[in-house]
């Protein structure tokens, strides 16, 4: 109930006015968010590096409405590939599809998609293409499938609380893909999605004994110890090498988690979005934690 109020909040212009102009929302925003420039975030990517963590870039935007939009958004993720290059940080790069202009025409955001690819590739680097609600999940799949078979440096993400994910788990594994793997951050119906958390987690679960012995280099993305646990378990059980996958986190969430899983000689990559577009991306961090709604909604209703 409260996730689906934080969601749907995210797509009220007003509530997104109010929390990006007020001081004490962008404070608490920058917990999840590195900063508003591609500076602060190679920072926030060099202080990882020096804790043993790993780290993954994302320039912050959703949709566009033009292809001049798309094209800066291109040329952003660009820059950020040349920056890690030129900074020698052990840093891939995260990005949205909408933001690359899916909802204007899907070939046009192929064709950015893949001079992407192309210097990530050349930087003997990665893109990971997150994946977003339900309505984009097969456009999203299929870009990166045109993509991939003719440039291997780039991924997805499978979000556990899909019903459709161990198919698409299947098909992306038929050619090879590498899969960050998490359980889902967007408002979606029960026709598509488990609405049951214990639901979601069975199928994370289930879908990471799918990957890790599938012999590609896949990301288990969750800050839940229970599925952190049953990973490792599982992991040398199987006699899976800590080398071969790795823990992937957000920034500013369970960063005591994130030590410890170092410490323990686990690979751990971190998430660090940043630029000014972060409204929406914040929205969803507080939906996961509904713990921060009481203080945001006082907030907001005061003011
Ligand atoms: C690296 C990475 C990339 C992601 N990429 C995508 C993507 O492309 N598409 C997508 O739909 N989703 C993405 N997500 C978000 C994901 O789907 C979940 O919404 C999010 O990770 C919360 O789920 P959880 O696995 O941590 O488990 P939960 O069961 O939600 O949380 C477990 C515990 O983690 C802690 N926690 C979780 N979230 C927060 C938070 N925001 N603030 C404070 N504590 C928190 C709490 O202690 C909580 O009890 C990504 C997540 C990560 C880590």
């Amino acid at each position: 109930m409260l996730r689906a109020t934080l969601l749907k909040l995210s797509e009220s212009p007003r509530f997104a006015q109010w929390v990006t102009s007020n001081g004490t929302t962008r404070r608490m925003a920058r917990r999840f968010v590195a900063g508003e420039t591609l500076d602060e975030a190679i920072e926030a990517a060099r202080a990882c590096n020096n804790l043993g963590m790993l780290a993954s870039l994302d320039y912050l935007g959703e949709s566009c409405s033009t292809t001049a939009d798309a094209q800066r958004a291109r040329d952003a993720y660009l820059e950020v590939f040349e920056r890690i290059h030129k900074e020698n940080l052990h840093a891939n790069v995260s990005c949205k599809l909408t933001q690359l202009g899916l909802d204007l025409n899907v070939d046009f955001c192929q064709g950015l998609v893949v001079s992407i690819v192309e210097l990530a590739a050349r930087y003997d680097n990665f893109l990971r293409v997150d994946m977003e609600g339900s309505a984009y999940t097969q456009r999203t799949i299929d870009v990166v499938k045109n993509v991939r078979a003719r440039n291997p440096a780039i991924g997805t993400v499978i979000q556990a609380y899909l019903f459709r994910s161990e198919t698409d788990v299947q098909a992306l594994l038929a050619f090879g893909c590498r899969i960050r793997l998490c359980k889902g951050a967007y408002k979606e119906l029960p026709e598509v999605a488990y609405p049951r958390k214990r639901d979601t987690d069975f199928n994370y679960i289930r879908l990471m004994k799918i990957l890790l012995p599938s012999g590609f280099y896949h990301g288990i993305a969750t800050h839940d110890p229970r599925m952190i646990a049953e990973t490792i378990r599982w992991a040398a059980a199987q006699q899976i090498s800590k080398d071969d996958f790795e823990f992937q986190m957000l920034y500013g969430v369970r960063t005591d988690l994130q030590r410890m899983l170092v410490k323990d000689g686990y690979r751990l990559r971190v998430y660090i979005p940043y630029g000014n577009d972060w409204f929406p991306y914040f929205m969803r961090r507080l939906a996961e934690r509904p713990a921060n709604l009481g203080f945001l909604l006082r907030n907001f209703l005061r003011s």
